[in-house]
């Protein structure tokens, strides 16, 4: 098949036989009938590929993992319940207890409150580093028991961009691979591994799927870190007792980290997703090339208009070539980066409040991502209890409005931001 994104977020995956539905099926079952008991025992054994239940595989799923894959350039995908359960399983997968890894400080908040709290608590230890930090600063952060790198490609909410070659190459001369959460840009704009990134991390709640229907999360294989040469993962190099002594590198070569993840930590945790919501994430990604751009062009259009509106004080969008990380958009991002911008209200606080009350187009939700123009405010919201000295640590000031661009007329967004907007 063609190797264009665009054609691959429509049809690959799912290649339907002589007479099979030309849509990709709900496999609505949990489980797989076969003929023999031999066959399934070769299947628990991982002697022969095949599903036999949904918790650790399905059919609708592995569609969607396939186009995800596919268009990350890896050498394969699992679909996860959520974002959450991605990016843990992605750690797991590499940590253990005892185990230290480091992290850009700019994340996800529900990200770091995973790293810093529940992964504490389970014996693995996190560093934040600044996301501009020196390699030199980056690789002070490093101990013996590092065994990952990880960063978000545009972060969400502070929209700072990933140097991810710097980090890519302290990452590897430690031995050690970088895993990048790549769910603003998507694989349409940007691919982690054509720059050294080793695992790609999805929340496919938000673009991919793209209408706010279902929560979904998606683990990408590079397949190019060298766990055997590494000497730093026996959970990949050394007999597994759960799998009758099974060597992962061995067994699977470059998908070694992927096929881990699935037969010990899927099966172990179970973060599986519905079969119904890998269905509706296939569904919204045979669109993401045409709603991505737009979101783009109608995002930057808006935050042109908002940097020279005089009741906005400030706006942070990569997009804006007046951005601090131009060069990094250029290099990474050239043809764009997601359709999220932050920017203050002129006013504060209050401001902020009056401002959002009287948005009619745009709506008030805790999403981000989807068709439908968004916006939060954090400082009244998710960040409430939180006083101005603490939000101004969290680097979130109490103007701060994070607006989500949807893929309405642009004209009709601005109007709206225009009228609520009026002092
Ligand atoms: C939303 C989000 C997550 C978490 O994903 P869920 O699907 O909500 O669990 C992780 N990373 C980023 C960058 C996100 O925006």
């Amino acid at each position: 098949m063609s190797s264009h994104l665009d054609t691959l977020c429509v049809q690959e995956g799912w290649q339907p036989k002589n007479g099979e539905p030309r849509v990709l099926p709900i496999y609505q079952s949990t489980t797989f009938r076969y003929d023999s008991s031999e066959h399934v025992g070769d299947l628990f054994d991982l002697k022969a590929p095949g599903h036999f239940y949904t918790r650790l595989s399905n059919p609708t799923a592995e569609a969607v993992e396939k186009k995800v894959a596919a268009l990350e350039g890896g050498v394969g995908a699992m679909m996860t319940s959520s974002g959450q359960a991605a990016s843990l399983i992605a750690i797991l997968n590499l940590c253990g207890s005892g185990d230290h890894f480091i992290a850009s400080g700019a994340l996800y908040g529900g990200t770091t409150n995973l790293f810093n709290v529940t992964l504490k608590k389970l014996g693995i230890e996190v560093t934040f580093v600044d996301p501009y930090a020196s390699e030199a600063e980056i690789q002070k952060a490093f101990r013996p028991a590092t065994r990952a790198v990880f960063g978000e490609t545009i972060a969400n909410p502070a929209l700072t961009i990933l140097d991810i070659e710097k980090f890519a190459r302290v990452a590897h001369a430690n031995r050690v691979p970088l895993v990048v959460d790549n769910t603003f840009p998507t694989p349409l704009m940007c691919r982690p591994f054509d720059f050294g990134a080793d695992i790609v991390v999805h929340s496919t709640s938000k673009y991919m799927d793209g209408h706010a229907v279902a929560l979904g999360g998606m683990i990408v294989d590079g397949g190019r870190f060298d766990w055997q040469a590494s000497g730093k993962f026996p959970g990949f190099t050394q007999p597994d007792p759960s799998y009758h002594g099974l060597v992962y590198t061995e067994a699977f070569g470059a998908a070694a980290f992927i096929v881990k993840a699935r037969v010990q930590l899927m099966r172990d945790l179970g973060s599986t997703p519905a079969p119904m919501n890998a269905f509706l994430l296939n569904l919204g990604m045979e669109t993401l090339h045409l709603r991505i751009e737009r979101h783009c062009r109608n995002a930057e259009t808006v935050a042109a208009h908002l940097e020279k509106h005089p009741g906005v004080t400030w706006v942070n969008y990569p997009g804006l070539p007046s951005s601090k990380d131009a060069a990094l958009v250029k290099k990474y991002l050239p043809r764009g980066t997601c359709g999220v911008i932050a920017f203050g209200v002129k006013g504060g606080r209050e401001a902020a409040v009056r401002f959002m009350d009287k948005l009619k187009l745009a709506a008030i939700v805790v999403h981000v991502a989807d068709a439908r123009t968004g916006v939060l405010h954090p400082a009244s919201t998710t960040h409430r209890q939180l006083t101005d000295e603490q939000l101004a640590a969290a680097g979130i000031s109490p103007d701060l409005v994070r607006l989500s661009v949807g893929i309405e007329h642009p004209d009709d967004i601005l109007a709206d931001l225009d009228q609520a907007l009026q002092l």
